[in-house]
């Protein structure tokens, strides 16, 4: 292998095999660094093995930044119809299911990664696997990668390394100390789509139940966000499609010290007022013969009755028809607002994405270029830009990852 590219990116993930595969179709000769024994290995774990690799519904409401609209002149050039396209030429019939939600036909991540790989092969894209980096610098017009198996030069250079969500797939942060070194500004990252970890003792008893919930978080007691999907209880926590939404929200809280609490609505479909009526009508009129907790039966799963009824104050063999309606009251507060202190999250390994990143001030939106070093690029998760569940991340590896290796391969024609 030569030693010299147009194009160099760090980072054979889902934004540098796009890199790569742009910046060679632009003519560009590229070469990919990676420090794993194999590419895209977190494409292999997405979707569940099914890769939820984009979504129809697009918009800047699905990403999260410092600064949100950054994403608006890489979806320009490189959006939704766009990647579906791309990945239809390289052999992936997209299956559009619930929520929008996209996965290959095939219903493999594997076959995602493998269409990347064909086609970095297909374009002459070379990926060098093992490699132990040890400082990247410019000299004159040349970016020179130092690394364990020697030096290589490019003109231009890509950092796509990612974040620090499942270092195990290679993604371990490493990648931070190299756009430092260039005088880059890296905002604060903590875990993002992740489960929060809870307070209450009451966990543990209802651990294992899923139910439909509308979840809001709060932040020093204001409210942030809110989300409705299914939430799942776990021993120690929450988790849950909407319980990750919100997660990024609880994490720089936290990291902020910050008190964060969730309230919990186990009635989302209904108004309190309805709920009241319904609970009156359950405990007071049909009611006779009947425990409180038998009086909850079919609505809630078992045990999740003990747990609303105790945070009540109302014991689970009290006579229903004798409960006050200041009792039922009680008690409806408790399903439509059950606060769970949030204490923590499950951490990196845990988390499906990293929030913060490069920050985007200093990142040229319509290129991707570094504003402070020229020939520098970024693409995908390393860059303070993380999407909603539902494919929105890949989505900003596809286009950030096309964008920066199109003006790269471009760019390093002009030197
Ligand atoms: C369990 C799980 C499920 C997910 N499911 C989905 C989903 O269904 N839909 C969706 O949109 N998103 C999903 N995501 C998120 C999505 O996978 C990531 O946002 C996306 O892969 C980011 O792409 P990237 O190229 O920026 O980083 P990565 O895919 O993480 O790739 C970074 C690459 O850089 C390499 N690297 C890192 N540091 C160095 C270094 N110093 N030197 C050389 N190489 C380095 C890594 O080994 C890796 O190959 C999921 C994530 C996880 C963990």
């Amino acid at each position: 292998m030569g030693r010299e590219f147009d194009v160099i990116i760090v980072g054979a993930g889902a934004s540098g095999m796009m890199a790569g595969i742009s910046a060679a179709r632009s003519g560009a000769k590229v070469l990919i660094l990676e420090h794993m024994d194999s590419a895209g290995k977190k494409i292999l774990a997405t979707g569940n093995g099914k890769c939820n690799f984009t979504n129809e519904k697009q918009g800047i409401a699905y990403y999260r930044s410092n600064n949100p609209a950054f994403v608006l002149p890489v979806f320009e050039q490189f959006g939704l119809e766009d990647t579906l396209s791309l990945f239809k030429e390289l052999g992936i019939e997209p299956r559009s299911k619930r929520d929008g939600y996209y996965y290959p036909a095939s219903g493999q991540a594997s076959s995602v990664r493998e269409v990347l790989l064909m086609e970095c092969r297909r374009q002459k894209v070379r990926i060098a696997y093992n490699v132990g980096i040890r400082s990247i610098y410019k000299e004159g017009k040349y970016f020179i990668f130092d690394t364990k198996q020697g030096e290589f030069r490019g003109k231009t250079c890509i950092i796509a390394t990612g974040g620090k969500a499942a270092k195990k797939t290679g993604s371990d942060g490493s990648g931070i100390p190299y756009i430092v070194g260039f005088g880059h500004k890296v905002t604060d990252i903590v875990p993002a789509l992740v489960a929060l970890q809870g307070k209450q003792s009451f966990l543990r008893e209802i651990a294992g139940i899923r139910a439909e919930n509308r979840v809001k978080i709060y932040i020093e007691n204001e409210e942030i966000a809110e989300e409705t999907g299914e939430l799942q209880l776990t021993e120690n926590g929450v988790s849950g499609i909407p319980v990750f939404q919100l997660s990024r929200y609880a994490s720089y809280g936290l990291s902020e010290g910050k008190e964060v609490y969730v309230l919990l609505d186990f009635l989302p479909w209904q108004t309190e007022e309805e709920t009241v009526i319904m609970l009156e009508e359950r405990f007071l009129k049909y009611g006779k013969g009947k425990s409180a907790r038998e009086a909850l039966i079919g609505l809630f799963s078992e045990k999740i009755i003990g747990v609303l009824l105790k945070e009540a104050g109302i014991s689970t063999e009290t006579r229903a028809e004798v409960c006050s309606k200041e009792e039922i009251k009680k008690l409806v507060n408790v399903i439509r607002h059950l606060r769970v202190d949030i204490v923590g999250t499950k951490g990196f390994d845990a988390a499906q994405v990293t929030a913060g990143g490069v920050d985007t001030e200093e990142i040229d939106a319509a290129t991707m270029e570094s504003k402070i070093v020229s020939g520098l690029y970024f693409a995908g998760e390393v860059v303070d830009v993380d999407g909603m569940c539902g494919g929105y991340n890949l989505q900003w590896a596809w286009s950030s990852g096309w964008v920066a290796g199109k003006h790269a391969g471009e760019g390093s024609k002009q030197l």
